[in-house]
């Protein structure tokens, strides 16, 4: 399997010379694998995706916050592909999926309506799609605490396990479950949109530390945990910074464009 992240910041695109070198991008990060183009999030980085003709795509959705969703009428791709396309989210109903995306592009928002322009976008349940790929990688789902709620997902194939937590506000509560959850993944994506000095000021915005992170890390048997969803004010000397306290070499924080091989 192969991972790029194509969108590493949280809530809005940033741009400029500070930012260029962990990027701007919002949420998207782009699973390959034998059987299918997995993409979790469509995030404005999903428009640099190139839509394979190849093999399937499955577009997750971890939820319908802007910054998760904003980059998904921007991949021209999606437009000239013909095959099918499956796009789903573990967040709701297929008929909740369609009447979110409908809002976001529809007329008063978006130029055309989406959803008319791309019929070959199948909008499908999770536990449909789970099913359609059933023989090719087990998919799995947890839910996250963040307002108006979100999915965490897992990808698991005969070689690998890849899940991916976005987005999150950490409570210990959750430590037992997501270990359950993460078990013997190679890679899991964390948030980090704050650090622990900042999380106190935004108790319920919905995201976590990346000290969270670290520590969580040392408590589960994941190998290996990327960091992203970082802030947009965080400038690339801050995140240099970070980088040089991180004193686990298995934690690194996501940058856009880096690609990892799984399995
Ligand atoms: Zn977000
Ligand atoms: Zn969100």
């Amino acid at each position: 399997m192969k991972i790029t992240f194509h969108g590493v910041r949280g809530s809005v695109p940033t741009c400029g010379a500070e930012f260029s070198e962990f990027g701007g991008h919002t949420t998207c990060i782009e699973l390959m694998t034998d059987e299918a183009q997995i993409i979790l999030d469509a995030g404005s980085g999903f428009q640099n995706i190139k839509i394979r003709n190849d093999r399937p795509v499955i577009i997750l959705l971890s939820h319908f916050h802007h910054d998760h969703i904003q980059g998904l009428g921007f991949n021209r791709g999606l437009f000239s592909r013909q095959c099918e396309i499956f796009i789903s989210s573990a967040l709701c109903s297929g008929e909740e999926t369609h009447g979110y995306i409908q809002s976001y592009y529809g007329s008063k928002f978006f130029p055309v309506d989406l959803l008319s322009e791309i019929p070959h976008l199948k909008i499908k349940t999770f536990n449909e799609v789970k099913s359609i790929f059933a023989q090719a990688f087990y998919l799995n789902t947890y839910q996250l605490n963040h307002p108006g709620d979100c999915a965490a997902y897992s990808i698991e194939t005969a070689t690998t396990k890849l899940c991916c937590l976005l987005d999150n506000e950490y409570k210990e509560s959750q430590l037992e479950g997501l270990v359950g959850f993460t078990e013997g993944a190679e890679l899991a994506i964390w948030d980090g949109m704050f650090t622990d000095n900042e999380l106190e000021k935004f108790l319920g915005w919905g995201h976590s530390s990346i000290e969270q992170g670290i520590r969580f890390l040392d408590q589960t048997n994941c190998k290996q945990l990327a960091i992203t969803h970082h802030a947009p004010e965080r400038t690339d000397y801050q995140l240099r910074k970070i980088k040089k306290i991180i004193r686990n070499p298995d934690v690194f924080l996501a940058h856009q464009n880096q690609g990892i091989h799984l399995g």
